[in-house]
C-alpha cells in the first residue's frame, strides 16, 4: 500500500502533532504478588509510573493516554498518586482495553481518533518498558516521520533455532538477518489506525506488536536501532534486575526527623494521618491539627533540607485555616518526586494516653501510603503512652515523632 497519501508534515518541534499510547491493559502477573505486572512496585512506584515518566521527560508537550483494563481503575488511580503535577497534566483520560493486546491498542487508537485533534504520529509503548531513553523515544518519532511505520530493533546475539512441536530443530535462520524488536513503535496515525481496522474486519485479533499489524496490512515497516538497556520487565528476575538498576540511580540516602504537638480541646474526634479517629476531644490548631501528618511532613522536608511545614504553609496564611493536612504531606512527597527522589520509609511514634491507636493503626498506615503514593510496607505507625507523666500523660495534648529515609539522585 502506498505511503504517499499519509501526510507527514509534523516535525519534532510540533509535538502537538504527536500522541503516545501506553498499553497497560494486560493481566500478566507472572512476576508474582498477584498484581498485573504494570502495577507492581519498582523502587517504590508502580512500573507504569516509571514508564509514563520516561515518556513525559522525552516529549514534554505531548499528550499521553494509557489503555487500561476496566477492572484496574483503582490501581490506575494509585499510579496517578505516584506522578508529579507535570506528569499528571500530560495524561488524557484512560481508554479501556480488550481481550488481546491488539484489541487494546485499537481501542486506544479509536479514542485518539475521537479527540479534538487527531495526531499525525502515534507512538505506541508497552507499560513494561520503563527504561526507554529520551533519545530512543525521540528517534522513534523521527523514524516514523521518515518511514510512516518504524520500530526499534537490536541485533540478535544468541543463535535462534526454529523447532517443531516435539522441540526438534527444523531450521537455523541466519542470525545477521534477525532483529529482536522493542517498543516504543511509532506510526503515521492514519496508517496504523487503518491497519488495525482492516485486521478487525478480517477477524484477526492476536498479533503481538503493532509492527506486525502494519506489515500484515501491506506497509513497509522500517527498523531503527533499539537499545539493549530498553528491557521488557516481565519475570520476577527482570523485576529484581530493574529494581537494582533504579536504586543504583538514587545513591544519595538522607534521613529527616519531625516532631509536633497539638493540644486536645473541645470537640469530637482527632485527625491522625488523614483518618478521623473517634474521641471525646479534638486536637486544636489552625489547620485540622493532624499532628501525625505535620510531624511526617517535617520529617520529609527535613530529609530534603527544604525548610519546614511552617515555611511552606505559614499559619498566618488564611488559606490554611481548617485545611486538611494531607495536602501538606502530599506536597512534601511531590517536592521530593520532582527532584527525582523516592521515599524509602517513613516511621512515626504517636505519644498519647487516649485515644488508643492500636485499633486504627492499619487504617492510618493505609491512608499515609495513599497520600504519599508509597507501598504499605514502607509506612510504620507506632504508639506509646508516657505512663501518665507530663502533658501527654495528663491528656492535655498529643505529640508525634517521625523519621523518614529518602533516596535522591546525585545532582
Ligand atoms: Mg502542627
Amino acid at each position: 500500500m502506498p505511503l504517499a497519501d499519509i501526510h507527514l508534515a509534523a516535525d519534532l518541534s510540533d509535538s502537538a502533532s504527536f500522541a503516545v499510547l501506553i498499553v497497560a491493559a494486560g493481566r500478566g502477573s507472572r512476576a508474582g504478588n498477584g498484581l498485573p505486572k504494570q502495577y507492581r512496585p519498582l523502587a517504590g512506584r508502580p512500573m507504569l509510573a516509571h514508564t509514563i515518566q520516561a515518556i513525559v521527560e522525552a516529549l514534554p508537550k505531548t499528550p499521553v493516554r494509557c489503555v487500561i483494563h476496566p477492572d484496574d481503575q483503582d490501581l490506575y488511580h494509585q499510579v496517578l498518586a505516584h506522578l508529579d503535577e507535570t506528569e499528571r497534566t500530560h495524561l488524557e483520560p484512560p481508554a479501556y482495553g480488550g481481550n488481546t493486546r491488539q484489541i487494546s491498542v485499537k481501542n486506544g487508537l479509536t479514542a485518539l481518533a475521537a479527540a479534538e485533534k487527531t495526531p499525525k504520529i502515534v507512538l505506541i509503548q508497552d507499560a513494561a518498558r520503563p527504561f526507554s531513553s529520551t533519545s530512543l523515544i525521540r528517534a522513534s518519532i523521527k523514524a516514523a516521520l521518515t518511514h510512516g511505520a518504524a520500530i526499534p530493533g537490536v541485533p540478535v546475539t544468541d543463535t535462534i533455532k526454529q523447532v517443531n512441536v516435539r522441540d526438534e530443530v527444523i531450521a537455523t535462520p541466519d542470525r545477521s538477518s534477525l532483529r529482536a524488536v522493542q517498543t516504543p513503535q511509532a506510526f503515521a496515525f492514519d496508517l496504523i489506525f487503518k491497519a488495525h481496522n482492516m485486521a478487525a474486519v478480517a477477524g484477526i485479533s492476536d498479533l503481538t506488536d503493532d509492527g506486525a499489524l502494519a506489515e500484515w496490512a501491506g506497509y513497509t515497516v522500517a527498523i531503527f536501532p533499539g537499545e539493549t538497556g530498553n528491557m521488557k520487565v516481565t519475570s520476577a528476575a527482570d523485576f529484581s534486575a530493574a529494581e537494582t538498576r533504579l536504586l543504583k540511580d538514587l545513591p544519595d540516602i538522607r534521613i529527616g526527623q519531625g516532631y509536633d504537638v497539638h493540644a486536645l480541646g473541645e470537640g469530637c474526634g482527632v485527625w491522625l494521618g488523614g483518618v478521623n479517629i473517634p474521641h471525646n476531644q479534638s486536637l486544636i490548631g489552625h489547620s485540622d491539627a493532624d499532628v501525625l501528618s505535620h510531624a511526617m511532613t517535617d520529617a520529609l522536608l527535613g530529609a530534603m533540607a527544604d525548610g519546614d511545614i511552617g515555611s511552606h504553609f505559614p499559619p498566618s496564611d488564611p488559606q490554611w485555616k481548617g485545611a486538611a493536612s494531607r495536602i501538606f504531606l502530599k506536597t512534601a512527597a511531590d517536592r521530593l518526586r520532582s527532584r527525582g527522589g523516592m521515599i524509602a520509609n517513613i516511621d512515626a511514634t504517636i505519644i498519647c494516653e487516649r485515644p488508643k491507636i492500636g485499633p486504627h493503626r492499619e487504617s492510618i498506615r493505609l491512608s499515609i501510603s495513599e497520600i504519599l503514593g508509597i507501598s504499605l510496607d514502607r509506612v510504620a505507625i507506632k504508639a506509646t503512652t508516657t505512663e501518665r507523666l507530663g502533658f501527654t500523660g495528663r491528656e492535655e495534648g498529643i505529640a508525634v515523632m517521625a523519621i523518614a529515609t529518602i533516596r535522591l539522585p546525585l545532582e
